[in-house]
């Protein structure tokens, strides 16, 4: 939990997204399910990349995923720069049929550990006096 003020950019919280991020402040990662094919979504669209259904469900995934690929920034602008080096994840959701990858940032994993293959899981960042949770990729 960070306890300095937070100075990056937060999201922009809709109708269309909310559920996600109410989801999150539960801790749970929701990700549109196709109703058609059963496919999941990421990131979420109005219809489905499969089938072009746009019946979907926002639904619970495991938050269980592996590293894709990666990335190790060494530069950013403002608050992004007091924290590089600092990874950036293509993370494979274990969700079947359709792979998710999912962008995120790494929590309690060393730069040096991450490979492609490396077992991750999704944690959860409450944004304290931001009423906002993220999402961050951490060992499994
Ligand atoms: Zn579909």
């Amino acid at each position: 939990m960070t306890t300095a003020p937070y100075l990056k950019p937060l999201p922009d919280i809709s109708e269309l997204n909310r559920p996600f991020w109410e989801g999150l402040q539960r801790h749970e990662f929701l990700v549109p399910k196709c109703r058609d094919c059963g496919d999941y979504n990421w990131v979420p669209y109005p219809a489905c990349r499969s089938c072009l259904s746009e019946d979907q469900a926002w639904t619970k995934v495991s938050g269980d995923a592996t590293v894709y690929s990666f990335t190790v920034i060494h530069r950013g602008h403002g608050q992004f720069n007091q924290e590089a080096p600092y990874a950036l994840v293509m993370a494979k959701l274990v969700e079947e049929p359709q792979a998710c990858i999912v962008l995120g940032n790494t929590r309690g994993i060393a730069n040096e550990e991450l490979h492609v293959g490396m077992a991750l899981r999704i944690v959860y960042e409450d944004i304290v006096d931001e009423d906002v949770t993220l999402w961050r990729f951490g060992p499994r």
